[in-house]
């Protein structure tokens, strides 16, 4: 997989505003942030998007999710949040490693666009 920009920002390459890392994923804003709280995790491993997880991918993912909870909590999102995976084109996926949009800190509509 070629280097994608998030994975720039896990080796420090380029800088972010990291909220939250551990030995397994890597939480920053969204340099382009939809809601007062707008935070992206990832996890360090170069996984290109959903379609490319594996059954031994299984545990990231519970680690992922209890992290996302852990993030909303400390971020101070009591009212409630959004989580957002984007996968492929038509998904609006930009890029490609996996990651999950946390949003908050307003009432947000649906559908999505
Ligand atoms: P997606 O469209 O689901 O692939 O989301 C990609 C997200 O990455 C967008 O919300 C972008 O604003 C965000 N993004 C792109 N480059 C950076 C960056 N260098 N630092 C933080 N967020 C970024």
């Amino acid at each position: 997989m070629a280097s994608t920009i998030f994975q720039k920002i896990i080796d420090r390459e380029i800088p972010a505003e990291i909220v939250y890392e551990d030995d397994r994923c890597l939480a920053f804003r969204d340099v382009q942030p939809q809601a007062p709280t707008h935070v992206l995790l990832i996890p360090k491993k170069p996984i290109a998007s959903i379609d490319q997880l594996a059954d031994e991918d299984a545990e990231l993912l519970g680690h992922l999710w209890l992290t996302i909870r852990r993030l909303a909590k400390e971020l101070g999102l009591a009212n409630g949040y959004r989580v957002v995976v984007n996968c492929g084109e038509d998904g609006g996926q930009t890029v490609d490693h996996l990651h999950f949009h946390l949003l908050g800190g307003r009432a947000l509509s649906w559908p999505p666009g």
